[in-house]
């Protein structure tokens, strides 16, 4: 951070947050202590399965406990895409449910281009939505089932990017929903909890169907889970060039800082968080932007802001 703030010095960028070339990010951490393993049941069976080998956990809220045993709907996809004429919750009502979801978006699903954007992942794809959606709509967990291909990374990564530790912008002031626990389950994990709900893969395909109604699949997720909450504040590091006729206009240009630390090893024995790529590549091209742009003869009418 000290070195970002130096090269906006260097280049004479002015400080983007009153004085300061840095802003304050007020930021949660979430850890799952424990859990149980997930147990499935349905009228006639219960299994077990297993934390981190057949799913993985993250927990969104700051409760210290959260206690599962609830209905279970399979919701396709997740989207609610009016532009795309979507919704894979039309007509149920998921309130406090645990909705199970499939990765990816139905334009994947169908290599069609005329369904969303075909084989290229729109936001609807993202994990991120799923959860977000899920939480729109009142559930109180969603499981995403994991397909390597579909994500584009082996469960694996799944397993050790999720290992029940993860930040989020502290929203304690933000009224915003929430889905309480945010899993993944591996595609056998998905198989054994379709085939006890007397279901098959062909669920999974039928979701990419327009006509796909969301199914409560006569299943219970059952599983207690004990989370502590830490909050902390992060910083962006931020600089400006103020425009010479229209100041108040603002083009933003921002690139990020992580990667730093050690944590558990890869396949290949790497344990250090290399960030060469994502995002150093970025943080050095926006650097070498904003040098470029305080060289112009011509300066820019409006305010540049260049945000880390
Ligand atoms: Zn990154």
């Amino acid at each position: 951070m000290k070195y970002l703030k130096t090269q906006f010095q260097k280049i004479g960028l002015q400080p983007g947050n009153g004085k300061s070339y840095f802003q304050a990010v007020p930021m949660m951490e979430t850890k799952i202590t424990h859990t149980t393993d997930l147990t499935v049941s349905s009228a006639n069976q219960k299994f077990d399965l297993k934390y981190l080998q057949d799913f993985v956990l993250l927990a969104q809220t700051p409760k210290p406990e959260v206690d599962l045993n609830d209905e279970v709907v399979f919701a396709g996809y997740g989207v609610v895409a009016p532009e795309y004429n979507w919704n894979d919750y039309a007509n149920i009502d998921v309130k406090n449910k645990i909705v199970l979801v499939l990765v990816n978006d139905p334009g994947y699903g169908t290599e069609d281009t005329t369904i969303f954007k075909g084989k290229a992942m729109t936001y609807y794809g993202r994990w991120t939505y799923k959860f977000e959606e899920a939480a729109r709509q009142g559930a109180k967990a969603c499981f995403v089932i994991h397909n390597t291909a579909a994500a584009s990374y082996p469960f694996s990564v799944v397993q050790t990017s999720n290992n029940g530790d993860d930040l989020y912008l502290d929203e304690r002031n933000i009224p915003k929903p929430h889905i309480d626990l945010a899993g993944w389950v591996s595609a056998d994990a998905a198989k054994k909890i379709l085939a006890a709900a007397g279901k098959d893969t062909s669920l999974i395909v039928s979701a990419n169907e327009r006509a796909f109604k969301p199914l409560d699949m006569g299943l219970k997720f059952s599983l207690k889970a004990s989370v502590s909450t830490h909050y902390s504040t992060s910083r962006n590091v931020i600089g400006k060039i103020i425009g010479t006729k229209r100041p108040n206009e603002v083009i933003i240009y921002t690139a990020h800082w992580d990667h730093l630390g050690i944590g558990i090893p890869d396949e290949r024995g790497d344990s250090i968080y290399n960030g060469a790529l994502d995002n150093a590549t970025g943080i050095a091209g926006l650097l070498e932007l904003a040098r470029n742009f305080k060289k112009l003869k011509i300066k820019p009418e409006r305010t540049i802001v260049f945000r880390l």
